[in-house]
Protein backbone atom coordinates (compact mmCIF):
# COMPACT_ATOMS: atom_id res chain seq x y z
CA UNK A 1 0.00 0.00 0.00
CA UNK A 2 1.45 3.31 -1.20
CA UNK A 3 -0.18 7.09 -1.13
CA UNK A 4 -0.49 6.23 -4.94
CA UNK A 5 -3.53 4.08 -4.29
CA UNK A 6 -5.55 6.70 -3.10
CA UNK A 7 -4.12 9.10 -5.60
CA UNK A 8 -5.32 6.75 -8.32
CA UNK A 9 -8.88 6.80 -7.35
CA UNK A 10 -9.00 10.70 -8.07
CA UNK A 11 -7.04 10.08 -11.45
CA UNK A 12 -10.44 10.70 -13.85
CA UNK A 13 -11.77 12.84 -10.61
CA UNK A 14 -14.63 15.51 -12.03
CA UNK A 15 -12.73 18.14 -9.68
CA UNK A 16 -15.01 20.80 -11.38
CA UNK A 17 -18.23 19.28 -10.24
CA UNK A 18 -16.67 18.19 -6.91
CA UNK A 19 -15.82 21.64 -5.76
CA UNK A 20 -19.27 23.89 -7.51
CA UNK A 21 -21.79 20.88 -6.57
CA UNK A 22 -20.79 22.57 -2.18
CA UNK A 23 -23.45 24.49 -0.42
CA UNK A 24 -23.30 26.96 2.39
CA UNK A 25 -24.64 24.77 4.28
CA UNK A 26 -22.12 21.78 3.61
CA UNK A 27 -19.60 24.46 4.12
CA UNK A 28 -21.00 25.35 7.71
CA UNK A 29 -21.19 21.10 8.96
CA UNK A 30 -17.41 20.63 7.46
CA UNK A 31 -16.23 23.58 9.95
CA UNK A 32 -17.89 21.74 13.26
CA UNK A 33 -18.06 18.02 11.93
CA UNK A 34 -15.06 16.04 11.97
CA UNK A 35 -16.47 12.57 10.59
CA UNK A 36 -17.73 14.10 7.48
CA UNK A 37 -16.06 12.25 4.60
CA UNK A 38 -15.68 14.62 1.86
CA UNK A 39 -15.01 17.62 4.29
CA UNK A 40 -11.97 18.80 2.45
CA UNK A 41 -13.44 19.14 -0.66
CA UNK A 42 -16.09 21.56 1.15
CA UNK A 43 -13.66 23.65 2.81
CA UNK A 44 -11.52 24.23 0.22
CA UNK A 45 -15.14 25.02 -2.30
CA UNK A 46 -15.47 28.41 -3.67
CA UNK A 47 -18.85 28.29 -1.56
CA UNK A 48 -16.03 28.66 1.65
CA UNK A 49 -15.05 32.05 0.46
CA UNK A 50 -18.39 33.41 1.80
CA UNK A 51 -17.01 31.88 5.20
CA UNK A 52 -13.37 32.37 5.28
CA UNK A 53 -14.17 34.63 8.89
CA UNK A 54 -15.71 31.44 10.64
CA UNK A 55 -13.17 29.22 9.36
CA UNK A 56 -10.63 31.58 10.51
CA UNK A 57 -12.15 31.79 14.22
CA UNK A 58 -12.22 28.20 14.00
CA UNK A 59 -8.85 27.07 13.04
CA UNK A 60 -7.96 29.59 15.70
CA UNK A 61 -9.15 27.77 18.01
CA UNK A 62 -7.81 24.36 16.72
CA UNK A 63 -4.73 25.74 16.54
CA UNK A 64 -4.56 27.08 20.38
CA UNK A 65 -5.62 23.71 21.45
CA UNK A 66 -3.03 21.83 19.74
CA UNK A 67 0.39 23.94 19.64
CA UNK A 68 -0.85 27.03 22.04
CA UNK A 69 0.74 30.17 21.36
CA UNK A 70 4.24 28.84 19.58
CA UNK A 71 5.83 29.61 16.46
CA UNK A 72 9.17 26.95 15.77
CA UNK A 73 11.74 28.70 13.98
CA UNK A 74 14.32 27.74 11.58
CA UNK A 75 16.01 28.92 9.07
CA UNK A 76 17.60 26.75 5.83
CA UNK A 77 21.30 26.37 4.98
CA UNK A 78 22.39 25.60 1.37
CA UNK A 79 24.94 23.64 0.95
CA UNK A 80 25.14 22.63 -2.79
CA UNK A 81 23.55 24.58 -6.22
CA UNK A 82 24.82 21.63 -8.20
CA UNK A 83 21.70 20.05 -9.86
CA UNK A 84 21.06 17.05 -12.47
CA UNK A 85 17.81 18.06 -12.77
CA UNK A 86 15.96 20.67 -15.05
CA UNK A 87 13.07 21.69 -12.62
CA UNK A 88 11.39 24.43 -14.93
CA UNK A 89 10.93 26.76 -11.91
CA UNK A 90 13.82 26.45 -10.18
CA UNK A 91 17.06 28.54 -10.31
CA UNK A 92 19.32 25.53 -10.18
CA UNK A 93 18.03 23.48 -12.94
CA UNK A 94 20.78 22.10 -14.97
CA UNK A 95 20.46 24.11 -17.86
CA UNK A 96 20.89 27.53 -16.53
CA UNK A 97 23.75 29.15 -16.26
CA UNK A 98 25.16 30.28 -13.29
CA UNK A 99 28.09 29.41 -10.76
CA UNK A 100 27.97 26.17 -9.27
CA UNK A 101 29.35 25.89 -5.77
CA UNK A 102 29.33 22.96 -3.07
CA UNK A 103 30.56 23.69 0.81
CA UNK A 104 33.66 22.00 1.97
CA UNK A 105 33.25 20.27 5.33
CA UNK A 106 34.78 23.21 6.68
CA UNK A 107 32.70 25.30 5.24
CA UNK A 108 29.89 23.78 6.28
CA UNK A 109 30.90 24.09 10.06
CA UNK A 110 31.60 28.40 9.45
CA UNK A 111 28.06 28.33 8.19
CA UNK A 112 26.90 26.01 11.39
CA UNK A 113 28.57 28.40 13.79
CA UNK A 114 26.94 31.50 12.48
CA UNK A 115 23.53 30.25 12.39
CA UNK A 116 24.06 29.08 15.61
CA UNK A 117 25.10 32.46 16.90
CA UNK A 118 21.62 33.55 16.22
CA UNK A 119 20.45 31.57 18.91
CA UNK A 120 18.57 28.85 16.24
CA UNK A 121 18.51 25.11 16.49
CA UNK A 122 16.28 23.85 14.26
CA UNK A 123 18.03 23.64 10.46
CA UNK A 124 17.02 22.38 7.25
CA UNK A 125 19.42 21.60 5.30
CA UNK A 126 19.42 21.73 1.52
CA UNK A 127 21.14 20.19 -1.76
CA UNK A 128 20.57 20.92 -5.27
CA UNK A 129 19.62 16.56 -6.79
CA UNK A 130 23.29 15.39 -7.99
CA UNK A 131 24.13 12.41 -6.36
CA UNK A 132 27.29 12.84 -7.80
CA UNK A 133 28.32 16.37 -6.93
CA UNK A 134 26.45 16.07 -3.11
CA UNK A 135 26.35 12.33 -2.51
CA UNK A 136 24.93 10.45 0.61
CA UNK A 137 28.59 10.03 2.49
CA UNK A 138 29.01 13.97 1.63
CA UNK A 139 25.44 14.67 3.13
CA UNK A 140 26.22 12.72 6.34
CA UNK A 141 29.51 14.19 7.00
CA UNK A 142 27.77 17.41 6.94
CA UNK A 143 24.72 16.10 9.17
CA UNK A 144 27.75 14.87 11.68
CA UNK A 145 29.32 18.56 11.84
CA UNK A 146 25.77 20.17 12.35
CA UNK A 147 24.85 17.53 14.68
CA UNK A 148 27.66 19.57 16.99
CA UNK A 149 25.37 22.94 16.96
CA UNK A 150 22.06 22.05 16.20
CA UNK A 151 19.11 19.64 18.27
CA UNK A 152 17.25 18.99 15.19
CA UNK A 153 18.35 18.97 11.67
CA UNK A 154 16.02 18.41 8.54
CA UNK A 155 17.35 17.66 5.77
CA UNK A 156 15.72 18.59 1.78
CA UNK A 157 17.37 16.63 -0.36
CA UNK A 158 16.45 14.35 -3.16
CA UNK A 159 14.63 11.13 -2.53
CA UNK A 160 16.51 7.85 -1.23
CA UNK A 161 15.80 4.52 0.00
CA UNK A 162 15.01 3.44 2.94
CA UNK A 163 18.52 2.46 3.68
CA UNK A 164 19.91 5.49 3.16
CA UNK A 165 17.56 7.64 4.85
CA UNK A 166 18.31 4.87 8.19
CA UNK A 167 21.56 5.91 7.61
CA UNK A 168 21.28 9.81 7.61
CA UNK A 169 18.85 9.41 10.91
CA UNK A 170 21.71 7.25 12.43
CA UNK A 171 23.62 10.44 11.98
CA UNK A 172 21.02 12.29 13.27
CA UNK A 173 18.83 14.02 11.00
CA UNK A 174 15.59 13.88 12.44
CA UNK A 175 13.36 15.63 9.93
CA UNK A 176 12.32 15.22 6.29
CA UNK A 177 10.95 17.83 3.88
CA UNK A 178 10.01 16.29 0.62
CA UNK A 179 7.79 18.37 -2.04
CA UNK A 180 6.00 16.56 -4.60
CA UNK A 181 6.04 19.83 -6.31
CA UNK A 182 2.55 19.24 -7.68
CA UNK A 183 0.53 15.92 -7.29
CA UNK A 184 -0.52 16.03 -11.47
CA UNK A 185 1.13 13.40 -12.93
CA UNK A 186 1.06 15.19 -16.25
CA UNK A 187 1.98 18.35 -15.20
CA UNK A 188 4.43 16.80 -13.19
CA UNK A 189 5.98 15.72 -16.21
CA UNK A 190 6.01 19.07 -18.19
CA UNK A 191 7.37 20.57 -15.36
CA UNK A 192 10.35 18.18 -14.69
CA UNK A 193 11.54 17.32 -18.46
CA UNK A 194 14.76 15.90 -17.58
CA UNK A 195 16.57 14.11 -14.77
CA UNK A 196 16.23 11.34 -12.48
CA UNK A 197 13.34 13.93 -10.53
CA UNK A 198 10.77 12.97 -13.57
CA UNK A 199 10.63 9.48 -11.37
CA UNK A 200 7.44 10.62 -10.19
CA UNK A 201 6.48 7.41 -7.79
CA UNK A 202 9.82 7.58 -6.30
CA UNK A 203 9.24 10.86 -4.93
CA UNK A 204 6.25 10.13 -3.96
CA UNK A 205 6.79 7.04 -2.03
CA UNK A 206 9.72 9.27 -0.09
CA UNK A 207 7.91 10.31 2.81
CA UNK A 208 6.76 6.68 3.46
CA UNK A 209 10.30 5.28 2.92
CA UNK A 210 11.21 8.16 5.58
CA UNK A 211 8.82 7.09 7.70
CA UNK A 212 9.56 3.72 8.01
CA UNK A 213 13.66 4.39 8.58
CA UNK A 214 12.74 6.08 11.88
CA UNK A 215 12.60 9.70 10.85
CA UNK A 216 11.02 11.96 13.53
CA UNK A 217 8.80 14.66 11.27
CA UNK A 218 8.55 14.53 7.82
CA UNK A 219 6.93 17.65 5.68
CA UNK A 220 5.25 17.66 2.54
CA UNK A 221 3.55 20.03 -0.14
CA UNK A 222 3.22 21.52 -3.38
CA UNK A 223 4.89 24.35 -5.03
CA UNK A 224 1.71 26.68 -5.45
CA UNK A 225 1.21 27.82 -9.00
CA UNK A 226 1.78 24.99 -10.97
CA UNK A 227 -1.68 23.48 -11.15
CA UNK A 228 -5.13 24.23 -9.65
CA UNK A 229 -4.54 25.33 -5.94
CA UNK A 230 -7.82 23.34 -4.87
CA UNK A 231 -6.37 20.29 -6.39
CA UNK A 232 -3.42 20.32 -5.22
CA UNK A 233 -3.87 21.60 -1.52
CA UNK A 234 -6.66 18.44 -1.54
CA UNK A 235 -4.50 16.02 -2.63
CA UNK A 236 -1.46 17.16 0.02
CA UNK A 237 -4.21 17.64 2.68
CA UNK A 238 -4.90 13.65 1.69
CA UNK A 239 -1.81 12.62 1.16
CA UNK A 240 -0.82 13.99 5.41
CA UNK A 241 -3.63 12.68 6.27
CA UNK A 242 -2.61 9.05 5.11
CA UNK A 243 0.66 9.21 6.26
CA UNK A 244 -0.71 10.41 9.86
CA UNK A 245 -2.88 7.62 9.43
CA UNK A 246 -0.20 5.02 8.51
CA UNK A 247 2.54 6.29 11.08
CA UNK A 248 1.35 7.76 13.88
CA UNK A 249 4.52 8.17 15.73
CA UNK A 250 5.51 10.72 13.05
CA UNK A 251 4.75 14.49 13.00
CA UNK A 252 3.30 15.59 9.46
CA UNK A 253 3.63 18.51 8.69
CA UNK A 254 2.71 20.63 5.43
CA UNK A 255 3.97 23.97 3.66
CA UNK A 256 2.62 26.34 1.52
CA UNK A 257 5.12 27.75 -1.14
CA UNK A 258 4.51 29.99 -3.71
CA UNK A 259 6.67 30.29 -7.16
CA UNK A 260 8.63 32.66 -6.77
CA UNK A 261 11.11 34.73 -9.67
CA UNK A 262 14.26 32.87 -10.45
CA UNK A 263 17.00 32.71 -12.69
CA UNK A 264 14.80 30.68 -15.37
CA UNK A 265 12.39 33.32 -15.52
CA UNK A 266 9.50 30.96 -15.17
CA UNK A 267 6.03 32.37 -14.47
CA UNK A 268 3.42 30.43 -12.86
CA UNK A 269 0.70 29.06 -15.16
CA UNK A 270 -1.76 29.32 -12.20
CA UNK A 271 -2.49 32.29 -10.31
CA UNK A 272 -2.80 31.77 -6.15
CA UNK A 273 -3.62 34.47 -4.49
CA UNK A 274 -3.06 35.80 -0.67
CA UNK A 275 -6.72 35.13 0.02
CA UNK A 276 -6.51 31.74 -1.46
CA UNK A 277 -3.33 31.16 0.47
CA UNK A 278 -5.35 32.06 3.89
CA UNK A 279 -8.43 30.08 2.37
CA UNK A 280 -5.98 26.95 2.17
CA UNK A 281 -4.32 27.15 5.75
CA UNK A 282 -7.54 27.38 6.98
CA UNK A 283 -8.84 24.44 5.48
CA UNK A 284 -6.02 22.51 5.96
CA UNK A 285 -6.11 23.35 9.64
CA UNK A 286 -9.55 22.54 10.23
CA UNK A 287 -9.38 19.26 8.04
CA UNK A 288 -6.00 18.15 9.91
CA UNK A 289 -5.73 20.00 13.80
CA UNK A 290 -2.44 18.33 14.81
CA UNK A 291 -0.41 18.95 11.42
CA UNK A 292 2.02 21.20 11.29
CA UNK A 293 1.82 24.61 8.80
CA UNK A 294 5.63 25.98 7.96
CA UNK A 295 5.34 29.39 5.78
CA UNK A 296 8.39 30.36 4.20
CA UNK A 297 10.16 33.53 3.35
CA UNK A 298 8.92 33.76 0.04
CA UNK A 299 5.99 35.80 1.80
CA UNK A 300 6.78 38.86 2.94
CA UNK A 301 6.84 40.15 6.47
CA UNK A 302 3.25 42.04 6.97
CA UNK A 303 1.20 39.12 4.88
CA UNK A 304 3.44 36.29 7.55
CA UNK A 305 2.50 38.06 10.31
CA UNK A 306 -1.22 38.15 10.05
CA UNK A 307 -1.36 34.55 8.95
CA UNK A 308 -0.31 33.89 12.24
CA UNK A 309 -2.96 33.32 14.07
CA UNK A 310 -4.59 31.24 11.40
CA UNK A 311 -2.65 28.27 11.70
CA UNK A 312 1.06 28.31 11.29
CA UNK A 313 3.25 26.33 13.37
CA UNK A 314 6.36 27.22 11.51
CA UNK A 315 8.70 29.79 9.83
CA UNK A 316 12.02 30.53 8.73
CA UNK A 317 14.38 33.37 9.82
CA UNK A 318 17.15 34.99 8.67
CA UNK A 319 16.84 33.07 5.64
CA UNK A 320 19.25 32.70 2.40
CA UNK A 321 18.66 30.32 -0.93
CA UNK A 322 22.41 30.84 -1.46
CA UNK A 323 25.44 27.97 -1.04
CA UNK A 324 26.75 29.08 2.46
CA UNK A 325 24.44 32.32 2.41
CA UNK A 326 24.58 32.95 5.81
CA UNK A 327 28.51 33.27 5.69
CA UNK A 328 29.32 34.47 2.29
CA UNK A 329 26.97 37.05 2.40
CA UNK A 330 29.08 38.76 4.64
CA UNK A 331 32.34 38.32 2.69
CA UNK A 332 30.00 39.46 -0.57
CA UNK A 333 30.48 36.56 -2.23
CA UNK A 334 27.39 34.31 -2.53
CA UNK A 335 26.65 32.69 -5.68
CA UNK A 336 23.25 32.77 -7.35
CA UNK A 337 20.11 31.87 -5.31
CA UNK A 338 17.36 28.91 -5.66
CA UNK A 339 14.90 31.63 -6.07
CA UNK A 340 14.40 35.64 -4.77
CA UNK A 341 13.53 35.60 -1.24
CA UNK A 342 10.31 38.06 -0.29
CA UNK A 343 10.90 38.50 3.65
CA UNK A 344 14.66 39.08 4.50
CA UNK A 345 14.62 40.16 8.39
CA UNK A 346 17.10 38.72 10.45
CA UNK A 347 16.43 36.52 13.01
CA UNK A 348 15.97 38.76 15.92
CA UNK A 349 13.69 40.81 13.57
CA UNK A 350 11.53 37.77 13.62
CA UNK A 351 11.24 37.00 16.53
CA UNK A 352 10.19 40.50 17.91
CA UNK A 353 7.47 40.12 15.60
CA UNK A 354 6.33 36.88 16.31
CA UNK A 355 6.46 38.31 20.26
CA UNK A 356 4.35 41.38 19.23
CA UNK A 357 1.38 39.00 17.60
CA UNK A 358 1.67 37.55 21.39
CA UNK A 359 3.10 34.10 20.47
CA UNK A 360 6.13 32.63 21.77
CA UNK A 361 9.19 32.26 19.38
CA UNK A 362 10.99 28.62 19.98
CA UNK A 363 14.22 28.20 18.84
CA UNK A 364 14.49 24.91 20.29
CA UNK A 365 11.24 22.20 21.13
CA UNK A 366 13.68 18.79 20.42
CA UNK A 367 16.43 17.27 21.07
CA UNK A 368 18.28 14.00 19.52
CA UNK A 369 20.05 11.93 22.32
S1 LIG B 1 13.94 22.09 -7.62
FE1 LIG B 1 15.54 20.83 -6.76
S2 LIG B 1 15.77 19.21 -8.27
FE2 LIG B 1 14.71 20.83 -9.30
S3 LIG B 1 16.31 22.02 -10.33
FE3 LIG B 1 15.91 22.93 -8.31
S4 LIG B 1 17.41 22.05 -6.96
FE4 LIG B 1 17.29 20.77 -8.78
Amino acid sequence: MSYYDVLSKYQNFDWGKAFSGVAGEDVKRAIYREDAADRLIQLLSPAAEGLLEEMAQRAHEITLRSFGRTIQLYTPTYLSNYCDNQCVYCGFNSNNNITRRRLSIEEVEKEARAIASTGLRHILVLTGESRTMSPVNYIRNSVKILKKYFSSIAIEIYPLTEDEYRELVSEGADALTIYQEVYDEVIYRNMHPAGPKRDYRFRLDAPERGCRAGIRSVNIGVLLGLNDWRREIFLTGLHAKYLQDNFPDVEIGAAIPRVRPQAGNFKAPHEVSDKNIVHMILALRIFLPRIGITLSTRENSEFRENLIPLGITRMSAGSSTKVGGHTRRAEGTEACGQFEICDHRNVEEVKAAVGRRGYQPVMKDWITL
